[in-house]
């Protein structure tokens, strides 16, 4: 078994060569100079993706999940609220964590496939002032559905409220602005449109964002997802050891992202956006529908009800064995009646398009 795939699922994508090439160099030890200067390398190439000048822009050790939790444990302390946009399965996921961590969750809804209104969520917060962190998912994977964050931040950065982002999706597939959009926190994940395998989370904090993290009155709850402990780690001279890091991961993020800068920030969120385009126009011909509506539909994850005639379950394990192809299912209501199909990263072709829709129509005969 060798598992020669396509992924064209909500995630993991098809890395770049170059990220999976990058994983056969020697394993460096953690505390290794070597290693160290390609974490801060990776850092600037972070940095260069995020679009800020964040210095506490680093890997976090485990997949996205570890960045929301790295952002919330570090950001929260128990009793503290947090207003959280829900329209989809990580804004619940956010509301969990937050939740589990002792916080006072306060949620602003939208119905699953439809976007958040960011007047909704100001007024939420104008509601509650006191608030530590307003939570939005940017990308949310489970839907297709792009949420317009850029609104919320400048009228934020008035209070004394944190602004928190979830870019494991949107990171490098569609335009995202940390500094420009006043984003105090922002994680990622390595395995979407960055184009390496999973295993790291990139996180950034800003200034705000440090300050109320240096400042708390309790220890974050999290030893291993410790924001602060973790830049002792890292970006500290010299570094103080707090976990036994991969460098092999390491390699494959910055070889990943070597590959994106070369093409260009800009230039990528330009190919996910003609993509994406392209396989939203092709669906309907299959007779598929569209969830997302048009204007905030994701180029990188589109989710699509399936025409009569292809069933769900052994359409998909059709495509895996018969084509190499992954494509994820629908979550909540949309289980068993549609598809998401991401083109992220490295899988952001047409080639994945026209391969995509040609055993589609194979499975439809
Ligand atoms: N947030 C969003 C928007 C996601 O799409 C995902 C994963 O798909 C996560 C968080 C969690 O990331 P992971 O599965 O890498 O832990």
């Amino acid at each position: 078994m060798h598992g020669d795939r396509l992924l064209l699922g909500p995630g993991p994508s098809t890395p770049y060569p170059e990220a999976v090439e990058a994983l056969a160099r020697p394993v460096l030890g953690h505390l290794d100079p070597e290693y160290l200067a390609l974490i801060h390398e990776t850092g600037d190439r972070l940095r260069q993706v995020f679009r800020t000048e964040n210095p506490l822009t680093l890997p976090v050790s485990g997949t996205g999940s570890a960045g929301m939790e790295a952002c919330l444990a570090s950001l929260l302390e128990p009793g503290e609220t947090v207003i959280v946009g829900v329209n989809g399965y990580f804004g619940e996921r956010l509301c969990e964590v937050a939740h589990r961590g002792g916080a006072r969750v306060v949620r602003v809804e939208a119905p699953w496939g439809t976007a958040l209104d960011p007047a909704d969520v100001l007024a939420a917060h104008r509601a509650h002032p006191q608030a530590a962190l307003v939570a939005v998912v940017a990308a949310e994977t489970s839907t297709g559905v792009r949420n317009d964050v850029a609104p919320l931040g400048p009228e934020l950065a008035q209070t004394d409220t944190l602004l928190l982002v979830d870019a494991v999706t949107a990171l490098g597939g569609t335009p995202l602005e940390v500094d420009a959009w006043q984003i105090d926190a922002c994680y990622s994940a390595s395995q979407k449109c960055l184009g390496a395998p999973p295993g790291l989370a990139p996180v950034t904090l800003g200034p705000r964002a440090v300050a109320k993290m240096r400042n708390r009155t309790t220890p974050i709850h999290s030893f291993y997802l410790d924001l602060g402990l973790l830049h002792d780690y890292f970006l500290a001279s010299p570094p103080r050891y707090h976990h036994t890091a991969s460098s092999t991961l390491a390699y494959a993020l910055h070889a990943g992202l070597g590959r994106l800068l070369e093409e260009g920030v800009e230039s990528v969120w330009d190919r996910h956006a003609r993509v994406g385009a392209l396989l939203q126009s092709e669906l309907p011909e299959l007779g598929f529908s569209l969830v997302a509506p048009d204007g905030s539909r994701l180029p990188q994850l589109t989710t699509a009800v399936l025409p009569d005639g292809l069933e769900d379950g052994p359409a998909r394990t059709r495509l895996l064995a018969e084509y190499g192809i992954e494509v994820g299912g629908g979550l909540g209501d949309l289980a068993g009646r549609a598809w998401r199909i991401g083109l992220m990263g490295h899988a952001a072709t047409e080639r994945s398009v026209v391969t995509l829709l040609g055993a589609t129509r194979e499975l439809l005969k």
